[in-house]
């Protein structure tokens, strides 16, 4: 039955990309998945990052039934009393000022397409600064304003987009005597070369708070506050992409409260739905004041439906009432403590960074140089998959060799335990496999 669908797949679907796995998927609870062969997963990866308050909470599955109740969709250009409501609850309880109004869409690309939108008219420019390593998404200008996936094949992208170095402080570009000199370096550098290229029609600073894809890199306060400055010299809005940093997965509110630096535009997506397709952009009231007088239109099919709007607030609600914000820092704590004694044990773990719930681990072939051990990443995640543990491995040659770790916030001590049993035995069975392949 199961090799059959898994032919069926292999027969009739697009293959677009990722981590292939041999099984096909059925089910998912908490911080479980189950394949098609009944087997259990450990999911580390919160799905798509999207599952933190785990996969299935019965206060989603609640919220979805309510739609059916009431409605699923309607006409664009009705607003459901619910989005009315999702959008009072970001505003006045986890926005800072004076972010204030949203736009409610389906997908993190859609939403930071809708914040590139928003700069544009506002400002009356088009130039896109962006830091390396990033991913903003697929659409034409999220895509284009992305360096962590792949942008040959694609034809030409968005034009005026400009990339800058991103502060790395295992690899910095620049070495400094310390993590923010060498991240303010990049900075100016950055900035040196934009103002060196700009036709004068700068519009917009986008990042992520955290820059996931590529390598889970924190950047220093002081990089965020030097892009804050840098935005306000040019009268570009600074965007924060938010798609995995809000509500709650680093142990903050957003990644805006964590730096302590407010952009003019948030994009949220992947962990206001829980799982169902939700994303929002918000702004203030001065810069939607200014776009609706020009005109500013996004009307999508899917724009202000009320089905994620009722996810989304059951999802917010959850995060409160289960108190998932402080549960990220202590179980990122636990998480984190018993990856540094892992790191103890095997020479190969390089560094591990991150901020509450969100960790990245780098392999390296030794400690001194520093070289990536791709090889190793790529078997390892094979291996525990096998031993159930489902984790992503960022690999691409120039950005080292990173798992990014990421469980549902509601994760358990005793999953976690698990999890890292089965990353030790799966650690070990790799490098002997490797040393075996040398022989
Ligand atoms: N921004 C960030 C930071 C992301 O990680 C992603 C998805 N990986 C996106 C935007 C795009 O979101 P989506 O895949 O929902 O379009």
């Amino acid at each position: 039955m199961s090799t059959e669908h898994y032919m069926i797949a292999q027969d009739f679907l697009i293959r677009y990309g990722g981590d292939n796995f041999g099984n096909l998927f059925s089910k998912a609870k908490g911080t479980l998945v189950w394949d098609d062969q009944g087997r259990q997963i450990l999911d580390f990866t919160s799905g798509q990052m999207c599952a933190t308050i785990g996969h299935n909470h019965p206060s989603i599955v609640k919220a979805v039934e309510e739609a059916g109740e009431k409605a699923y969709h309607f006409f664009s250009g009705m607003i459901p009393e619910v989005v009315s409501e999702l959008a009072e609850t970001l505003a006045k309880d986890w926005m800072p000022e004076p972010l204030r109004r949203s736009l409610l869409v389906t997908t993190g690309s859609e939403s930071n397409e809708a914040a590139l939108r928003i700069a544009k008219m506002y400002t009356d420019g088009f130039e896109i600064i962006a830091v390396g390593g990033s991913w903003h998404g697929v659409t034409g200008g999220a895509s284009a304003s992305s360096y962590a996936s792949d942008r040959r094949g694609y034809g030409i992208p968005v034009a005026g987009v400009f990339a800058i170095p991103e502060p790395n402080s295992y690899r910095p570009y620049i070495p400094g005597s310390n993590e923010e000199e060498s991240a303010m370096a990049c900075l100016d550098l950055g900035f040196k070369m934009f103002d060196m290229q700009s036709s004068g029609k700068p519009a917009a600073i986008i990042i992520e708070p955290i820059i996931s894809a590529g390598g889970v890199l924190v950047p220093p306060k002081c990089f965020m506050e030097g892009l804050r400055k840098a935005a306000d010299e040019r009268n570009m809005l600074l965007i924060f992409d938010e798609a995995q940093t809000a509500f709650g997965r680093i142990g903050y509110k957003t990644g805006a409260e964590f730096h302590g630096v407010t952009p003019d535009i948030m994009s949220v997506s992947k962990t206001i739905g829980g799982g169902l397709p939700l994303a929002g952009v918000i702004t203030t009231n001065k810069i939607e004041e200014k776009v609706h007088e020009k005109g500013f239109t996004y009307y999508t099919s899917h724009v202000s439906d009320p089905l994620p709007a009722y996810v989304g607030l059951a999802v917010l609600k959850a995060i409160n009432e289960e108190s998932l914000i402080e549960r990220a820092r202590t179980m990122g704590q636990y998480l984190l403590k018993k990856l540094i004694n892992l790191q103890q044990k095997y020479e190969a773990i390089g560094d591990i960074r991150g901020e509450g719930l969100l960790l990245g681990v780098e392999l390296v072939k030794d400690r001194e140089n520093r070289e990536p051990f791709h090889q190793l990443g790529k078997i390892t995640t094979e291996h525990c998959f096998k031993n159930g543990l489902s984790m992503n491995i960022r690999r691409r040659k120039e950005r080292g060799s990173v798992w990014r770790i990421a469980p549902p916030l509601t994760v358990s001590y005793d999953e976690i335990d698990q999890a890292i049993d089965i990353l030790d035995l799966s650690l070990r069975e790799s490098l002997d496999e490797i040393t075996r392949l040398k022989v």
